[in-house]
């Protein structure tokens, strides 16, 4: 029996009835660029840390059991994952990609990805024609869901299904409900990234991203690739990753909690025009997500009535942080308009309906009542 998300954010099975490393129980950090061979023809196992290092294969491994993955690869941040996981294309390769994905994603393909002749079609992938719009040279379907910062929810299954009949490779960025919410490999990708940097570190301590895949082909390639390009995560990053997935489970569950709490809360504001959160039964994607992922996360878009209420909010607020990233045991806000989003193409920002009212929360673990505290503080101030 496979053992549960939580047991597995905690021990690899291969190295159980072991007391390799003292018995230590927290994995040592091989702080090392280098090893020394026992012989003339002879490896360790261990080279060279680009190659390889104890404690990041470690944590790959450690995140590819949680995905289902075969392989999973540490990347330096989410966008070096992004970066690596391109050098599987060749130029001229077309790749149907979400519009309403996270910005940075956007801006790597628009500006980088392009330049290398890649060819993107963005879509609402939780809604358009995905099938009309493969082409000859179409080799992949780039989807997150739920999207950053929108909330669309897309069909992972019914998207591998259009995938593999065309054989395509479905990539699925699994960034917002983390591995402990949603395993796309075993809906039928062939590819997850994280930005680690979120829910999978969860401290806003620390930069990561991640690829895992089921396929050897891929993994194969992907091996090759981050020897040659070099953006490994390194020895100490990965063990604070490793350190914050330890608790995930519990903080994507009080998150969750509170998110839930906050989400029904803001549709009773009279400034709040529209709530974007996939946990609301009346949220086009619900009956979705609860058949695809075992919860809808901790991220909460919303619209209010004006910008000035808008930037009211964002100045006012004080326990609660203006800032950017997502993910962590700390409540964030964002306005992606001149944030995650400022270099997404103004059309495409609108036509998405990220408008200069629309806000986003990642909610945290912090007390409930704190929270609400806050935001009715906030919410209410004198004109
Ligand atoms: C933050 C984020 C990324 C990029 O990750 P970094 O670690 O910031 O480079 C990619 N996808 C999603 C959904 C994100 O939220």
């Amino acid at each position: 029996m496979e053992r549960g998300l939580n047991t597995r954010c905690l021990h690899l099975e291969e190295t159980e009835g072991k007391t390799e490393h003292y018995g230590a129980l927290s994995y040592p950090i091989y702080q090392t660029a280098t090893y020394a061979h026992p012989g003339a023809g002879k490896s360790t196992g261990y080279d060279y840390s680009r190659l390889q290092n104890p404690t990041r294969e470690h944590l790959e491994k450690t995140v590819a059991s949680l995905e289902g993955g075969i392989d999973a690869f540490a990347l330096s941040t989410g966008m070096a994952a992004i970066t690596l996981l391109m050098e599987i294309f060749e130029p001229g390769d077309h790749m149907i990609a979400e519009a309403d994905l996270y910005g940075g994603s956007i801006r790597f393909f628009d500006n980088v990805s392009k330049k290398n002749h890649y060819e993107f079609t963005y879509l609402n992938c939780s809604k358009d024609d995905i099938e009309g719009a493969i082409k000859g040279n179409t080799k992949a379907i780039y989807i997150e869901t739920p999207t950053n910062p929108m909330m669309n929810v897309s069909d992972i299954a019914a998207i591998s299904r259009i995938a593999k009949k065309h054989n395509l490779l479905l990539i699925v960025d699994n960034t917002f409900l983390s591995p402990y919410f949603q395993n796309p490999l075993k809906l039928g990708a062939d590819i997850v990234i994280h930005s680690g940097t979120k829910f999978l570190g969860g401290h806003n301590d620390t930069l990561a991203g991640f690829i895992v895949t089921n396929s050897d082909e891929i993994k194969e390639k992907l091996r090759f690739l981050i020897k040659t390009t070099g953006a490994g995560l390194s020895p100490f990053d990965s063990w604070l990753i490793l350190r914050g997935m330890k608790t995930l489970g519990i903080r994507m569950e009080k998150s969750q909690e509170n998110a839930i709490r906050i989400a029904n809360w803001l549709k009773e504001q009279h400034i709040v025009k529209k709530v974007y959160y996939p946990g609301l039964p009346e949220h086009p994607g619900y009956e979705i997500i609860k058949r695809q992922a075992r919860g809808f996360g901790s991220m909460i878009t919303f619209d209010v009535d004006t910008k000035e209420h808008a930037w009211k909010i964002i100045e006012s607020v004080r326990m609660i942080k203006f800032a950017e990233s997502l993910g962590g045991v700390e409540t964030l806000i964002t306005y992606p308009t001149t944030q995650t989003h400022a270099d997404v193409p103004d059309e495409v920002r609108i036509q998405n309906g990220i408008t200069p009212c629309t806000l986003r929360l990642s909610i945290g673990i912090e007390d409930i009542e704190d929270l609400l505290a806050e935001l009715s503080y906030v919410f209410h101030l004198p004109e």
